[in-house]
């Protein structure tokens, strides 16, 4: 499948629809996932054009990953969860539903099996990632 420039996410990184930023750089973007799975649920998407993490250019690897590790530890400290979830999904077999690659960081606190996403307050959707930009 070739990559849609149309995706949600593509549309975010040209600024085509909003998003609750937490964190941007040359080679990636961070903001609130509109359905949590968790309070504090940050994706981080790379800006080139990946439609999964097979389809990333080798150069574009280390920065991405760098940039959620980056986003990862602010996200920790600014919910104070003793867990941090990175997952990526490859194909919509696997849950896929937006084709631009993506991390999910979602913070665990244990027993939390449930992680079904539920569409966000914005306002506080908006609080979170005001702590998680304190952070970086
Ligand atoms: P995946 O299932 O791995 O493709 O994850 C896509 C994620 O994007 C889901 O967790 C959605 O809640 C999230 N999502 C969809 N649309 C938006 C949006 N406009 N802003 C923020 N997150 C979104």
């Amino acid at each position: 499948m070739a990559y849609d420039k149309n995706n949600i996410f593509a549309k975010i990184l040209r600024g085509e629809i909003p998003s609750i930023k937490v964190y941007e750089d040359a080679h990636a973007l961070a903001f609130m996932d509109i359905n949590p799975a968790a309070r504090g649920h940050t994706l981080v998407i790379p800006k080139v054009e990946a439609e999964d993490l097979f389809d990333l250019p080798a150069a574009a690897a280390a920065p991405f990953l760098l940039a959620t590790q980056k986003v990862a530890k602010a996200v920790k400290a600014a919910v104070k969860a003793p867990g941090i979830m990175v997952s990526q999904h490859n194909g919509s077999e696997a849950g896929q539903t937006i084709f631009h690659v993506h991390f999910h960081i979602i913070p665990r606190w244990g027993g939390d099996h449930a992680l079904h996403g539920k569409q966000a307050d914005l306002k506080e959707l908006e609080e979170t990632a005001k702590l998680i930009r304190d952070q970086l």
